[in-house]
């Protein structure tokens, strides 16, 4: 907030229970049913449908003026009917709205009293996660969702107990289908295609192939005898390190599994932090198609350095996100003047000043997080970056102060191929530079043109100033 405001001006976090959907659609034959509103599901199945472009239903509780005075069993149990009746899912995930939180019903014994009235299977598992949106972001809500996730199928008296020699990957913040389609090729390349379980996976579930058919819920996701046999693994890597991964610490102390928090292996240094230590727990040297990758990766670098360097951005978004980008904007020479996390995570600014000690302890950058956009408009007007970094909330600000915005993160509802975005591993951080030099030289030949096409300015040496704001 600023000073002038009394309240949050346009948010720059969603609510918790969007991010516990992102979380549920990372497994297997699930579904979300919200217990609140009809308003709550109807605005995160358009803010995701917009944002990855595919149809995603989430069942509602349809919570009216009565379910608020006299508590909402009888909607939640009806939903719940409803929505096995009309998807078959073999894992509903029941997230709560700001209203259920308000009304304080008690999901899990709703949930009780259902599966005894109602004779549910006992394969078909329901997971309550406590999302109150009055507090924290979606961010915590994916992270407590996954969470719920891995302690429904974990503790579990059935399944195998035998040790797999597993890799446990467990991400704690949101990444694009692409990104995670890159991670499982790494995964496959560097540990072997058997030896790695990833949660969650929305590889598949948030960027299907069109097949003709209909299909109430896309195949995919982290398969459900993998999430039962996490407790079974050799060791545990949680990607993304400005939160506390709450899965990951919860399988360490209950099963003893070594874990590393490692960042989301975006930009050079990350990624090479995450090869590493897959080459070090593989006990086999770095694939030679991910040297030859990091070759060209260094390469890109060489070739772009002369146009990047000394470009003052601002990054904003989900803040381990931003941290990688923060990371591959100062390996690349540029000056991050303007580093701001959409919530508030308890590692961000440490980690972020950490690496910009790192590697360009001379950089002024200032460090927000826990902002709405009024205030983040406020901090882009005051450091007068030249480019923006980020999702597409940013582009008012990017307008007004004319200036490019490189779209990444979540969300992008603006611009179709969000889904298809490729951030991470070397692959990822050549595509992102390559975006955000070839806007720099739109910018600048944009710029260029319309000096040009002043007679009075023709012959005025200022064009040949290289960065877009300055030229
Ligand atoms: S903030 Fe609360 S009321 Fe608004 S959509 Fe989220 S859960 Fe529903």
């Amino acid at each position: 907030m600023t000073d002038r405001s009394y309240a949050t001006v346009n948010p720059c976090i969603m609510c918790q229970p969007i991010g516990s959907v992102m979380a549920f659609k990372g497994i297997e034959s699930s579904m979300v049913l919200l217990h609140g509103s009809q308003g709550c599901s109807t605005y995160m199945r358009l803010h995701l449908a917009h944002h990855f472009r595919e149809p995603v239903d989430i069942g509602s509780s349809s919570l009216s003026e009565k379910g608020a005075v006299y508590g909402g069993s009888e909607n939640l149990k009806k939903g719940l009917k409803n929505l096995i009746l009309r998807y078959d899912p073999k894992v509903i995930g029941i997230s709560t709205t700001c209203l259920a939180e308000t009304i304080g019903d008690d999901i899990g014994r709703i949930i009780a009293e259902f599966r005894e009235e109602e004779d549910i299977a006992s394969d078909r598992i329901i997971i309550p996660v406590s999302t109150p949106s009055y507090e924290d972001s979606h961010n915590s809500g994916y992270i407590k969702a996954v969470e719920a996730i891995v302690k429904e199928f974990t503790s579990q008296e059935s399944g195998s107990h035998i040790f797999n020699n597993k890799l446990n990957v467990v991400l704690s913040e949101n990444i694009s289908p692409e990104d995670t389609r890159e991670l499982r090729r790494i995964l496959s390349d560097t540990i072997s295609p058997d030896s790695f379980i990833l949660l969650p996976d929305i590889s598949e579930t948030f960027d299907a192939p069109m097949t003709g058919e209909l299909q109430k819920i896309f195949p995919g996701g982290t398969s459900h005898s993998d999430i039962a046999d996490m407790k079974n693994s050799a060791a545990m890597i949680g990607l993304g390190i400005t939160s506390a991964n709450r899965a990951v610490s919860y399988l360490e102390h209950a099963f003893d599994i070594p874990s590393q928090e490692l960042p989301l292996p975006i930009g050079l240094e990350y990624t090479d932090r995450f090869v590493a230590a897959l080459s070090m727990i593989a006990g086999t040297d770095i694939p030679e198609a991910y040297q030859k990758e990091r070759g060209r990766l260094i390469d890109a670098m060489v070739d772009a350095h002369k146009y990047v360097y000394g470009t003052k951005v601002a990054i904003y978004g989900d803040p381990d996100n931003v941290l990688g980008l923060l990371s591959l904007a100062l390996e690349n020479g540029m000056h991050p003047i303007l580093v701001v996390a959409s919530g508030k995570s308890p590692g961000f600014a440490e980690y972020a000043m950490e690496r910009v000690r790192q590697v360009k302890p001379d950089c002024d950058v200032t460090v927000l997080e826990d902002v709405d956009f009024d205030a983040f408009n406020d901090a882009v007007k005051k450091a007068k970056p030249e480019m923006l970094i980020g999702n597409s909330n940013g582009k008012y600000i990017a307008k007004e102060m004319g200036i490019p915005l490189v779209r990444v993160g979540f969300p992008i509802h603006d611009r179709v191929g969000a889904q298809r975005i490729l951030s991470l591993g070397y692959l990822g951080a050549m595509n992102m530079l390559d975006r955000i030099t070839n806007t720099i030289l739109e910018a600048q030949e944009e710029k260029l043109a319309a000096k040009l096409s002043q007679p009075d300015r023709y012959a005025s040496p200022d064009w040949l100033k290289f960065h877009p704001a300055e030229a």
